[in-house]
Formats: C-alpha cells, sequence, structure tokens
C-alpha cells in the first residue's frame, strides 16, 4: 500500500461553512486553547460508504486546515453487529481517501472500564439509577410527543441499592433484558431522548476486541459524549438526526462535569439511485444482490474504488457539496462528473473493442505490421505518445458498421471511407456474412497515402472510429456497469414492497471476448482507469484479472449527463 499523500489545505479556496465559521470563531475567541480536535467515529458494523466520506473529509479536513488533529475512532460498544473485518476495511478506506490519524486510533471499548466508572458516579449522585421494567415495559411507559411519560417504579430506589444491581449486572447474575441501567432525567420533558434513557444493558455477547470480559454495554449516548470528552475533543461533528440528542449529550457531560466538547450537526449526504444505510448495504451483500460490499456498483468506498473513482474526485466532490444544516439529495450525475473531470485530466487514452467486428485490408501485405504512433493523453502533452501496431486484419467496434446505414450514420458502410484514428483512411467494398446473414467480416482498402490519419489532399471523411490489430489483440472481459437501482429514490416503494423492488436488473452487463490494443496488457493493478477511445474509462480489476487475462470494470461512460445540465440551465 502507497503511503498516503494528506491533501492540501486549500484553505482560501474553500468557502466557508457554517462548521468551519464556527471552528474559525472558536479560535479567534480562543475557546478551546487554540486546540482543534475532531474525530470520525465509524460503528465497526460495515463497510464505509460515500456519506461517511462527506464525514470524513468534513472533520480531516478541518483538523488539516487548522493544524489540529482529526482522530479514528471506532465506536465499538455494540458487540453482536461487529466484526475485525470492518475495523481492517474502514482504515483502508479512510487512508485511501488520503486522510492521516497519525497515531490517534481509538477504540470506544477502551473505555469501557472508564464508562462504568462513570455510571457508578451518576448513580451515587443520584443521576441514575437500575430498572427491572422489560424494554417493553419501558416503552410503553415512555409517552409521546404530546403526552408525557410515566416513572419507572424503580426510579426513587436508593443509589445503594442501584449501585449493588448495577454491579451485579456487571457480575452477570442477571438475564438480558432483565435489568437495564436508566439516566434520572425528566419524564415530563418534550424531548423523547431525555425521558430516563436507558445508558447500560445487559447483553451477554462476545466483543471483538475486549472478548468476554463484559457483559453489559453503554448505549451510544451515554458512550459517545464521554468517549469525546476522554479524548479531549473540541468539535463533536455529527449528522442531523443526532440533534434531538444533543441535550443529552449536554447532560451526561454536566453532570459528569468533564471535558465539554461542542456537538455540531450537519446534514447528512443522500445521492439519487442509491442506498446509503449500512443496515441496507449489509441486506445487499447478504441476499446476494451483489458480488460483496467491494461490488464496483456499490456506493461502498471499497466499491467504488474497484470501479476506478479516484480519492482526488471523492474529495473534490464531498467539497463541492458543501456542509449544509438542512438536508437534500445530490444527483448522482455530479459525483461523476467530479470523476469525469478528474479522469479526463490525467488518464491516458487507448484503444479497445468492446464487440469485434472483424476487419480484413485487402491491399494490406499478408504478414506485415507497422507501428503507429499514438497520443497518449491529448489534455497533457507530457504524457507523450506511444506506438499502436497495426496490420492486415483489424478489430473494429461492431456499432461502426452498418450494411445499411441509419439517417445520418456516418461511420463504416459499404462503398464509404473513414478514418482509423491514429491510422489510415479505409474503404469498405466486400461484407462476409455467415450461415444466418449476420455480418462477420468487413472487406476494406486502405489509402497508403493517409498514414497518421491525414489525408495529403485534403479529402475528408466524417467519422474517426477506434481499432486494434487482429494479431496483436490482448482478450479481456469488460464489465460495464449502470445504476445499481433504476428509480431515483429506491426507498420509496408501495405498501409491502422494499427498496429491492427497485434494484435495476441491468446494473451489470459482462462482455467477454473484447480485444485490446497491447498496451492495455501491460496495466498494473492500483493506478487510475484508462480512458477507451470513445467509449468510456476503465478499471482493471484488482480482484479478477489475472496475467495476460485482464478484467476492466467500466468506471464511467463519457456522456457527462451533469455538466450538460448545468450549461443548459
Ligand atoms: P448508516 O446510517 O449508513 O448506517 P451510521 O451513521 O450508522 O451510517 P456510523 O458508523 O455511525 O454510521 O457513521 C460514522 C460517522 O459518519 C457518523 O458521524 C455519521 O454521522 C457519519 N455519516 C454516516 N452516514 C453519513 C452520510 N450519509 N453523510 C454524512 N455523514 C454520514
Ligand atoms: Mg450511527
Amino acid at each position: 500500500m502507497t503511503e498516503p499523500t494528506p491533501p492540501t489545505p486549500d484553505n482560501a479556496a474553500r468557502p466557508q461553512d457554517f462548521v468551519r465559521k464556527i471552528v474559525a470563531e472558536d479560535l479567534a475567541s480562543n475557546k478551546w486553547n487554540g486546540a482543534v480536535v475532531t474525530r470520525f467515529p465509524p460503528e465497526p458494523n460495515g463497510y464505509l460508504h460515500i456519506g461517511h466520506a462527506k464525514s470524513i473529509c468534513l472533520n480531516f479536513g478541518i483538523a488539516a486546515e487548522n493544524n489540529g488533529r482529526c482522530h479514528l475512532r471506532f465506536d465499538d460498544t455494540n458487540p453482536t453487529k461487529e466484526e475485525m473485518e470492518y475495523v481492517e476495511s474502514i482504515q483502508e478506506d479512510v487512508r485511501w481517501l488520503g486522510w492521516d490519524w497519525g497515531t490517534d486510533k481509538f477504540f470506544a471499548s477502551d473505555y469501557f472500564q472508564q464508562l462504568y466508572d462513570y455510571a457508578v458516579q451518576l448513580i451515587r449522585d443520584g443521576k441514575a439509577f437500575v430498572c427491572d421494567l422489560t424494554a417493553e415495559e419501558i416503552r410503553q411507559r415512555r409517552g409521546t410527543l404530546t403526552e408525557p411519560g410515566t416513572e419507572s417504579p424503580f426510579r426513587n430506589r436508593s443509589a445503594e441499592e442501584s449501585l449493588d444491581l448495577f454491579a451485579r449486572m456487571r457480575a452477570g447474575e442477571f438475564d438480558e433484558g432483565t435489568h437495564t441501567l436508566r439516566a434520572r432525567i425528566d419524564m415530563t420533558s418534550p424531548n423523547l431522548n431525555m425521558r430516563d434513557p436507558v445508558i447500560y444493558r445487559i447483553l451477554k455477547a462476545t466483543h471483538h476486541r475486549t472478548g468476554d470480559a463484559w457483559c453489559i454495554y453503554p448505549m451510544y449516548d451515554f458512550a459517545h459524549p464521554i468517549s469525546d470528552s476522554i479524548e479531549g475533543i473540541t468539535h463533536s461533528i455529527c449528522t442531523l438526526e443526532f440533534e434531538d440528542h444533543r441535550p443529552l449529550y449536554d447532560w451526561v457531560l454536566r453532570e459528569l462535569g468533564i471535558h465539554h466538547s461542542q456537538q455540531i450537526e450537519f446534514a447528512r449526504l443522500n445521492l439519487t439511485n442509491t442506498v446509503m444505510s449500512k443496515r441496507k448495504l449489509l441486506m445487499l451483500v447478504r441476499d446476494g444482490h451483489v458480488s460483496g460490499w467491494d461490488d464496483p456498483r456499490m456506493p461502498t468506498i471499497s466499491g467504488i474504488r474497484r470501479r476506478g473513482y479516484t480519492p482526488e474526485s471523492m474529495r473534490d466532490f464531498c467539497s463541492r457539496i458543501g456542509v449544509a444544516k438542512s438536508d437534500s439529495v445530490v444527483d448522482f450525475a455530479m459525483l461523476e462528473h467530479c470523476v469525469r473531470e478528474d479522469l479526463n485530466r490525467r488518464s491516458p487514452r487507448m484503444m479497445g473493442v468492446l464487440r469485434p467486428l472483424r476487419v480484413v485490408i485487402t491491399n494490406y501485405p499478408e504478414g506485415q505490421t507497422e507501428m503507429c504512433e499514438a497520443v497518449n493523453n491529448p489534455e497533457d502533452p507530457a504524457d507523450g505518445t506511444r506506438q499502436v501496431p497495426f496490420g492486415r486484419e483489424l478489430f473494429i467496434e461492431q456499432d461502426d458498421f452498418r450494411e445499411v446505414p441509419p439517417p445520418k450514420y456516418f461511420r463504416l458502410t459499404p462503398g464509404r471511407e473513414v478514418r482509423l484514428r491514429y491510422g489510415y483512411f479505409i474503404t469498405c467494398n466486400e461484407v462476409v456474412k455467415d450461415a444466418d446473414g449476420n455480418v462477420v467480416e468487413v472487406r476494406c482498402t486502405y489509402d497508403p497515402a493517409t498514414r497518421g490519419g491525414d489525408s495529403p489532399d485534403g479529402r475528408k471523411v466524417k467519422a474517426t472510429i477506434h481499432w486494434v490489430s487482429a494479431a496483436h489483440a490482448v482478450d479481456a472481459e469488460v464489465r460495464l456497469y449502470d445504476h445499481l437501482f433504476a428509480a431515483e429514490f429506491p426507498d420509496n416503494v408501495p405498501e409491502g414492497g422494499d427498496f429491492t423492488d427497485n434494484l435495476n436488473p441491468a446494473s451489470l452487463e459482462v462482455l467477454t471476448g473484447c480485444k485490446l490494443e497491447p498496451a492495455l496488457g501491460e496495466v498494473k493493478p492500483g493506478g487510475i482507469p484508462v480512458q477507451f477511445e470513445r467509449l468510456g474509462y476503465f478499471h482493471l480489476d484488482p480482484i479478477d484479472s489475472a496475467p495476460g487475462k485482464p478484467v476492466f470494470n467500466r468506471t464511467a461512460t463519457l456522456k457527462d449527463a451533469w455538466q450538460r445540465a448545468q450549461k443548459k440551465a
């Protein structure tokens, strides 16, 4: 794995969003003695997705811009859903995006003892009690948005009794579901989260790091503020759904009298044609709708990496969508636009034929080969040129030939001359068909005076097509991807259905027997995608490719729907 290069802070260029404004004001007022400490706190219960990238870029970005630190903290307080595999993948993904947590990697599970001690402190202070109600009974007494809740009959038991029961919960004396530890706040609060919320529960499950050392586990709303506090986080940036939890976040830290990080909420990223909850992504994986978390159709970081999206374009995307206080949905086309813009600048151009049709140049000497000079990247002259072999037999795209051309079709057809990119002008003279009448070969003549693709007599052709020499072609498999969900909003389904009803049955098309120019056989895994001229960007699949047997994933087509829409508007 290559060393991550931290993105250069581009403070000046970036419009100040409301979170950055708060950080700047705090620095100006010296609220935190000049410190900026943020954190990215994933729960290791799935792979990261593009939504997480927004949070990662925001948290790591703010730290980098302000000479601060960003902690990577695994919020691993629920042993039933978490695994080491996820811990590993999360680190790989954050690094791939270009960020570096240095030595600041933490696990909430490392704080289990401290969290326990803080819970004991709350019980002693009369701020928490052990409750013998079941989860269902607690729910029934919770009240509604318009009616207050009912106090637990155990709410006023003595601190001594609660301390004893809590110790016995920890010792494993009670079954799951029989006891909880609850904060003692206010059952009449208009905020349901403040109605004596459960802060510890019994779970007789093995934790991926602490094993069987614990059988009681803290709830998120208790563990999170304290973890932030222990680490000296200054700005605890989270998504909007935690706004209603902020009073509890503040209550916990206030009652304990410990370092009080400021929670700030921003709008989560939503993308069209995508689902972005780990629970749903896990369903897609478990139920075999995709090949895995890293299926190139998945909105996971590992999926888009395998597809060929670049970390540069993802950071660019995250900075363009901005950070706001209200939820919105970003058009998937904008994400693709960022990918195309980066790849257009940097991708080498090569020629590959996806659906080959054989062309025989009848006036070209048998057995002869010559090299044609091709430009690697017209956007970047420094990229130079390469030699592409040309011979008597070539492959072109089936689509670039029509025996009976429709109106406005300017590519190859009997009697017409076209340009082979970097090659020669050719004219089609004859069509060879199989027994079923399918065209299997076209026979052409070339004009030797047009080498390089220019006619010295100024003759014009209306089309330039790509090609590959048959004798030198590398055989490949190419996978074409479309949206995993056909519907713009996959979660909108009629009663009784679910989001998988909106899966796009045509999201994957596998082409075998594709013919690529020899240089495409030399592409190494891990680089950036290549532009197949006229077709799109393609990325060598790092998993299914074998030496001499490349598999390419289509990263994106060349049509930029987003840019077109912007121009029209
Ligand atoms: P999901 O809802 O997809 O299951 P999560 O919020 O449960 O995700 P966490 O592991 O808790 O996943 O997320 C880690 C951090 O990433 C949190 O701070 C969370 O707010 C943030 N995050 C998650 N989804 C998004 C999103 N779509 N846009 C921006 N930030 C997000
Ligand atoms: Mg979460």
